[in-house]
């Protein structure tokens, strides 16, 4: 896969999504659900990398998505018209039809509140973003968006979910209030595009998900080398 991940110059909202995946999955289950998606959107829809920047379980575990650093504003395949400058975070099931989980949403917070952080945008302000063309903005149409706003605010789509909306308030309260260190995002973030710059690709990553805990091998070197080399 030739695809480079492409980083905006800056950061300026968050999206909030769900997967519109089944509800039912046990913890154990995510890894081989996040590689279905990976495979869907990176071959089937060509996307070259999983469209969202990061996944949440139910769990509250955080999962990144696309590569090219979790600090970095790496532009997505998420909200169509709408990825750059936007941090793209999906909530793994179908939030239109059971309610979140309370350590989901914690997580959505935390790691927005702490994204956001890095560009000084504030989780209760806005952001005025132009359209690249969606079926509820034309392309060219400059949108003022709240800095945290539910993909269904920029596309007719059921995304994140009538659970997942009716949380968007208080997303953005915990993202505003978040207090915790970066090291406790840190700790919740599961290394899963650990892959290494070969075309082992899905083997490779499978290895890497089962094998030893993300905190005990040097993530930073393994980015450096897919960021560089691509995979
Ligand atoms: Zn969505």
């Amino acid at each position: 896969m030739t695809w480079t991940p492409r980083v905006a110059s800056t950061l300026k909202a968050a999206t909030v999504h769900h997967t519109a995946g089944s509800n039912s999955y046990a913890a154990a289950d995510v890894p081989g659900i996040l590689r279905g998606i990976y495979r869907y959107h990176a071959v089937t829809l060509g996307w070259g990398d999983i469209g969202y920047n990061a996944l949440v379980d139910k769990y509250g575990r955080i999962w990144e998505g696309r590569a090219g650093g979790l600090a970095q504003p790496v532009v997505g395949a998420h909200a169509g018209g709408f990825n750059t400058y936007t941090f793209g975070v999906s909530m793994l099931g179908n939030y239109d039809v059971v309610p979140t989980t309370p350590a989901m949403i914690n997580s959505v917070s935390s790691i927005i509140g702490w994204k956001l952080g890095l560009h000084n945008v504030d989780p209760y302000g806005s952001a005025v973003l132009t359209s690249g063309g969606t079926n509820k903005y034309a392309a060219g149409t400059a949108v003022r968006l709240p800095a945290i706003f539910a993909h269904r605010d920029t596309k007719s789509t059921a995304c994140p979910g009538k659970y997942g909306v009716a949380k968007m308030g208080e997303i953005r309260a915990r993202a505003f209030g978040y207090d915790m260190a970066e090291s406790y995002v840190r700790a919740l973030y599961q290394d899963m595009m650990g892959r290494g710059a070969d075309a082992t690709g899905l083997r490779n990553w499978t290895t890497l998900l089962s094998g030893e805990p993300v905190a005990a091998r040097s993530r930073r070197a393994s980015r450096t080398a897919r960021n560089t080399a691509g995979w």
